[in-house]
């Protein structure tokens, strides 16, 4: 059973930290009418965007066609630039459903996030020829290689996409506009690296790939992590922007993170526009911001810090470290609401002695954590919502359906997809929500990243 403000005794809490409490907790609350009507006007927004171009939910054709069998083999790399790491995997097909994978992380530092997109560039290459050289991998041909570049990009075919716009943090110069595969395949030529790319994928592609590689009947794979997006298969007759074959079936990265920045439908709080204002991207990526890792944290720092101003938390102090964005990590949030002991000592550690808050009582811990299940509660609740519209639009609520979910937020953060079935269960009721499935599909994009690079070889 997942904990509720309800299972804290308050009777402790003063009658003002009551009211402010319960004030912020009501501003995160979305309740079952709510999540109905963000799920139609999501459905509204992914037709706009299969009609046109430059629409809010940007619905991009992948040029991923066709369902994989699970019987391709092969040995192929692999590339996730996900938000918070670079992997670089080698991935060996053995048919049958079963694969082989080696890898290595590499961290991206903030410096190369933000700098000119040549020494990014530059940067991936250098990990590339050092995961080879490590793991003695050579050959005289080109290894082919699938790109996992988890940013908006319109793609002109398999291998070729040009950045839309960054999101998640990064904000690299002379990038946004131009083929970001062109300019990495550049940096493999400069460093003499035999690596081709065969394919540049998103992440939601790349997990709903690599799920389908066991399970062939698979419905989307979503991502949950630094960011939040998600893809699935859409008919192209049903694409009116499409000029191509339109007798097939393609994934379709919906780039859904940018949903309803018009304003309509979202509860977005007063925190949520201060993140807002703060990050990099404004007036961007609302439904994003109200759902990822990379925000969730920093929304609750914002909720703490109008507590603290208010007086009714850590006796209105602050400390150097909360006062700085994006200090109260995502990962912090996981561990306060799991945090059982009864003096609730997991969360004074990470308030007393990792963001050097002077003194908390167990009122301010418990404050905090109702603060943070608030939020988290609703970034799962909202989450639910993009799901049901896709099987609202492609008709298969009632049916089956597996939805593959990658990302450490899906993975680590406590109860949900407790959260998200519920919320699931209030939009389409329990019967039809029955049918739909969330598996885990734990870096799935490096292995469909290379399933992908196979097809793309082949074809
Ligand atoms: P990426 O999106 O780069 O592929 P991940 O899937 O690992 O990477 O997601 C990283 C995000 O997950 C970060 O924003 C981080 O805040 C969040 N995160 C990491 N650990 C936890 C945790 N234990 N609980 C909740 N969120 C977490
Ligand atoms: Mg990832």
């Amino acid at each position: 059973m997942a904990p509720t403000s309800a299972t804290i005794n308050h009777s402790n809490w003063t009658d003002a930290q009551k009211k402010a409490v319960d004030t912020i907790v009501d501003r995160f609350t979305v309740d079952g009418e709510t999540l109905k009507k963000i799920t139609d006007q999501f459905v509204v927004e992914m037709n706009k965007g299969l009609d046109q171009e430059g629409a809010t939910v940007a619905m991009i054709p992948s040029f991923v066609s066709g369902r994989c069998t699970g019987d391709e083999k092969g040995s192929f790399l692999a590339l996730d630039l996900g938000g918070t790491n670079l992997r670089v995997c080698q991935v060996n097909l053995l048919g049958g459903g079963e694969h082989t994978i080696r890898q290595q992380k590499y961290v991206v530092s903030e410096e190369l996030k933000l700098g000119p997109m040549r020494n990014l560039c530059d940067f991936i290459a250098d990990c590339v020829d050092s995961f080879l050289t490590e793991n003695g991998t050579s050959s005289q041909d080109a290894l082919q290689l699938g790109y996992t570049f988890s940013f908006p990009i319109y793609q002109s075919s398999i291998n070729r996409g040009v950045l839309k716009q960054w999101t998640k943090g990064f904000n690299c110069s002379g990038a946004v506009g131009k083929d970001v595969a062109v300019m990495l395949q550049d940096s493999f030529r400069r460093k003499n690296i035999n690596v081709n790319i065969a394919a540049i994928v998103n992440d939601t592609v790349g997990t709903l790939m690599a799920y389908a590689y066991r399970h062939p009947n698979t419905t989307m794979g979503v991502i949950m992590g630094t960011g939040f997006n998600a893809a699935y298969y859409e008919n192209m007759k049903d694409v009116k922007k499409w000029k191509g074959d339109k007798d097939q079936e393609m994934v379709i990265n919906m780039e859904c993170g940018a949903f309803d920045i018009e304003r309509r439908v979202l509860p977005m709080t007063v925190y949520d526009n201060k993140l807002d204002r703060e990050s990099i991207n404004v007036y961007q990526q609302y439904h994003e911001k109200m759902v990822a890792g990379m925000y969730l944290g920093e929304i609750t720092r914002n909720a703490l810090l109008d507590l603290i101003d208010q007086q009714l938390l850590f006796g209105g102090r602050s400390s150097k470290e909360l006062n700085k964005n994006w200090s109260f990590e995502t990962a912090y949030m996981s561990t306060i609401e799991v945090d059982e002991t009864p003096d609730l000592s997991e969360a004074a550690h990470i308030l007393e002695s990792v963001l050097n808050i002077p003194s908390t009582t167990l009122a301010d811990r418990q404050i905090v954590k109702t603060i943070c299940h608030a939020v988290g509660l609703r970034a799962a609740r909202i989450a639910a919502c993009h799901i049901a519209g896709v099987l609202r639009k492609t008709g298969k609520v009632g049916e089956e359906a597996i939805i593959a979910i990658d990302g450490s937020l899906y993975e680590f953060y406590p109860f949900f997809e407790h959260n998200m079935r519920q919320s699931m269960n209030e939009i389409l009721g329990e019967a039809d929500s029955a049918k739909v499935k969330f598996d885990l599909a734990r870096d799935g994009s490096g292995l469909g990243a290379a399933i992908i690079a196979m097809m793309a070889a082949k074809k």
